[in-house]
């Protein structure tokens, strides 16, 4: 068994995470890219709201200019 570090690792997928403000308290809450309208809970002040949703195409071309990922990583790490 090799007791090096293995070499450091690409992300093999990726997930866009979007904000929304709670009309109630204001808080900042994190939605990985919500393609349907739905209702959140804010996990300060507990109540639900209902939120927008993002345009699937959009969020698709997003990942397919990261190469869902890898595509991503910092040039000088390659
Ligand atoms: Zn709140």
């Amino acid at each position: 068994m090799s007791r090096q570090q293995p070499a450091p690792v690409k992300p093999s997928g990726m997930e866009l995470v979007f904000f929304y403000v709670c009309p109630y308290c204001r808080r900042q809450i994190p939605v990985p890219a919500p393609l349907q309208p739905s209702m959140i809970a804010c996990d300060v002040c507990r109540r639900n709201f209902p939120i927008m949703p993002v345009d699937r195409h959009s969020v698709h071309f997003v990942r397919i200019m990261f190469g869902d990922g890898p595509a991503a990583v910092d040039p000088d790490y390659l």
